[in-house]
């Protein structure tokens, strides 16, 4: 394995995009493999996992990552699948700390393994954390995600609160006549604690372009619209982070309620993200099956080649989704990363 710092060259190009939208962050999927079997994702899992050959290296990751940085994306986040069921994670986030340039390093995870991982995480310089929790109620959390444990999660996240892996974020799905019934309890929790809590709505996106699932989409600007009514949410600014959430305040609460709202108060003019898939697709957008294939050059160290894949992306980013004129993405969101 090769640990050396290569010597960066200055910072030449930036990757803007046609629309002049500057690329600012990468989600890398370390792997497609995830421990759980939520409905609006991989609900009968899949018998089509990545081999573990076929799937980028550490040395992969930090290689693209170096690229990346030299154009100016120094926001990762780390995501899949589940990455934490990829064994030696922290280690991952070790080295992009220390031999690249990133700003910043953050995760997504759906948090069953977390207990078991936050304190390497915080020793490695992981900066901040996002935990997918769909339902405050153990029973709920169950039928949602087939497999996980709540309190399972909820141990990770106090732990990972007092390792200072802050500010924590809380990802809530919102499905209608599943979950939707407990917006106002996390509001609620955000009055009590100092959390971020990220409503979202479902996108047309694998599973989630399903029938079944579409029907349950709820629309979150309404859902803003009454909170503000009846809590009094204000706006907020500088909440840490590149997402797409905005965010609001119930006056005078430690937490944050933030809303990801990509069907009814889109956001993609702001787009500033690429995702990388665990074999090492370059996306430019979540919405469209449209890739450049790097895992060739990044397998061979071909530092230009990577680069200019970066470009070949950015000419190649959408304006936008489509997902309200009825078009749908095939492609899974545990492939994609999330
Ligand atoms: N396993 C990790 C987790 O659970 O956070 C990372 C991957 S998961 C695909 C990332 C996020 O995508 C989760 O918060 C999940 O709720 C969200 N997600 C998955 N499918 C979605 C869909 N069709 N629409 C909206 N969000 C979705």
């Amino acid at each position: 394995m090769n640990t050396q710092v290569a010597p960066l060259p200055a910072r030449a190009r930036t990757c803007v995009d046609a629309c002049g939208r500057l690329v600012k962050s990468l989600r890398v999927s370390v792997t497609d493999r995830c421990n759980l079997r939520c409905i609006y994702c991989l609900p009968h899992g899949s018998g089509d996992f990545t081999r573990a050959s076929e799937t980028l290296s550490f040395d992969d990751i930090v290689r693209v990552v170096r690229v990346a940085c030299r154009l100016g994306i120094d926001n990762v986040r780390l995501t899949g699948g589940e990455p934490l069921v990829r064994r030696g994670i922290p280690e991952l986030v070790a080295r992009l700390k220390r031999e690249t340039a990133v700003r910043e390093v953050a995760m997504t995870t759906n948090g069953v393994l977390l207990e078991r991982h936050v304190h390497a995480l915080a020793d490695a310089g992981l900066d901040r954390l996002t935990v997918s929790v769909d339902s405050l109620h153990a029973d709920r959390f169950r039928a949602i995600t087939c497999l996980g444990s709540v309190d399972d999660v909820w141990r990770g996240v106090h732990l990972a609160a007092e390792a200072g892996l802050r500010p924590l974020k809380i990802n809530v799905l919102v499905l209608r006549g599943i979950n939707d019934d407990e917006v106002d309890a996390w509001l609620e929790l955000t009055r009590q604690h100092d959390l971020v809590v990220r409503l979202l709505e479902l996108m047309p996106v694998g599973e989630g372009a399903s029938t079944e699932l579409a029907q349950r989409y709820v629309d979150l600007t309404q859902v803003r619209h009454r909170l503000t009514r009846e809590y009094g949410l204000v706006p907020l600014d500088g909440v840490p982070g590149n997402g797409p959430a905005r965010y609001w305040r119930v006056p005078g609460a430690p937490g944050v309620v933030g809303f990801i709202t990509p069907m009814s108060d889109g956001y993609c003019d702001t787009c500033s993200r690429f995702r990388l898939t665990a074999t090492g697709d370059l996306r430019p957008c979540l919405a469209f099956d449209t890739s450049v294939p790097l895992g060739d050059r990044i397998r061979a160290g071909d530092e230009a080649g990577i680069e200019a894949g970066f470009l070949r992306a950015a000419a190649l980013k959408p304006r936008g989704h489509a997902w309200r004129d009825g078009e749908v993405t095939q492609i899974r969101m545990s492939r994609i990363g999330g």
